[in-house]
């Protein structure tokens, strides 16, 4: 097992509120959430970040935003939200295993959230 935190949650090892689960996606609450929603989308498979997508990899980030979508119904984000994916040091990623924040609920801000 790799010391990836994300993978861990995957794994069940480390305990999540599951929004949503496929074969190759997986979607939890975020622990520290920014928004009346806060949702975590991440591939069950290990991708560090968005800089390391590939032809090879990509077709489940083109999954994830069908799933993205469906969660934004599911959840009632009817007025709209936001999807934030921070990539390496400049942007703060704390979690290097690819991520997509959907954040809503509320009147989002020109910050992150
Ligand atoms: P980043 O800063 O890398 O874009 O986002 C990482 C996110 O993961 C943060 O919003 C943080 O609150 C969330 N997070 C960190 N540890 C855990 C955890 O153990 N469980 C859950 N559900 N979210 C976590
Ligand atoms: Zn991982």
């Amino acid at each position: 097992m790799n010391d990836c935190l994300f993978c861990k949650i995957v794994a069940g090892i480390i305990p999540s509120t599951k929004v949503y689960e496929d074969e190759t996606v997986l979607a939890f609450r975020d622990i520290a959430p920014m928004a009346p929603t806060h949702i975590l989308v991440i591939p069950k498979a290990h991708i560090p970040d968005a800089a390391s997508v590939t032809p090879e990899n990509s077709a489940v980030v083109a999954h994830i935003f069908e799933v993205i979508g469906e969660i934004a119904k599911s959840e009632g984000l009817d007025e709209g939200f936001r999807v934030v994916s921070n990539c390496g040091a400049h942007a703060g990623q704390t979690v290097h295993h690819l991520h997509f924040h959907i954040l809503g609920g509320r009147q989002l801000t020109l910050e992150m959230a």
